[in-house]
């Protein structure tokens, strides 16, 4: 057995981290952890670990050249400058729809990236992304790299931003996938998870070869949790941005 120790700010980060009007950023992603999508310098950045990620998910749909970033990761300071800027150009109303308020942009994370359909004149609050040709094809065959598209019509009281068919947001697989059969938002994801206790009653996701178990475990007030993984599992654990810790192991079929 394995016992790690979490610390609260462990709450703070991580692939599943909500940020929203109610859970802003409360951890900045540093710098040495952010890379850019096309290899040039001031060019659109994400963590690095997602950046190869979109890329494996775009080179397995063969859209480089038709689909584009528009804008990934975010400074507090570029967040503000777009939001004034905006309540400049388009007014309240627009902005308050279309974009977030400083340090509650999931773009503050570097799990966020804005993509457009390859065509000139790119809007850049609002590209286009439609749900037709290779950008559908992107949208159903994400969530297998773990990104949702994460704005949708439906939700649009729960995530309180408008309809954004093309804000892609990296959760992490399967998590991705749960979310998309299930239809849920990330806010709904995430208290759903709040009712499978860790070590008690953990959500089962069934894969070929292996069962994938996620749990919840909410941060113990002392300012230290401990949590114990069985040994030779592997396992990830993400901050919810709220109060505790979502955990996720994997285990083999044949064990
Ligand atoms: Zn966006």
């Amino acid at each position: 057995m394995k016992t790690l120790k979490l610390h609260n700010k462990d709450i703070y980060r991580g692939s599943l981290i909500l940020v929203n009007k109610q859970y802003p950023i409360r951890m900045n992603i540093p710098a040495q952890n952010l890379a850019s999508i096309n290899g040039e310098k001031n060019s659109i950045l994400m963590e690095t670990r997602v950046k190869t990620i979109l890329k494996q998910c775009m080179d397995a749909l063969f859209c480089t050249k038709q689909i584009v970033a528009v804008s990934g990761f975010r400074s507090l300071h570029e967040q503000k400058e777009i939001y004034e800027n905006s309540l400049m150009e388009n007014g309240k109303e627009f902005t308050e729809k279309f974009v977030a308020l400083p340090n509650h942009s999931e773009h503050q994370t570097g799990l966020a990236i804005d993509l457009a359909e390859n065509r000139p004149n790119i809007d850049f609050i609002r590209p286009y992304f439609p749900y037709k040709g290779i950008c559908q094809k992107f949208r159903e065959k994400s969530p297998l790299f773990g990104f949702i598209e994460r704005y949708q019509k439906s939700k649009e009281k729960i995530t309180g931003i408008s309809h954004e068919p093309w804000h892609f947001r990296y959760v992490g697989f399967p998590h991705s996938t749960i979310m998309t059969e299930k239809k849920l938002s990330l806010e709904e994801y995430v208290e759903l998870l709040k009712q499978y206790p860790y070590k008690k009653q953990p959500l089962i996701y069934p894969l070929e070869n292996c069962t994938v178990e996620i749990s919840y475990v909410k941060a113990a007030a002392c300012n230290e949790t401990t949590i114990d993984i069985p040994n030779n599992t592997t396992y990830q654990i993400s901050g919810n941005n709220m109060d505790g810790f979502i955990v996720t192991t994997w285990r083999n079929k044949s064990e």
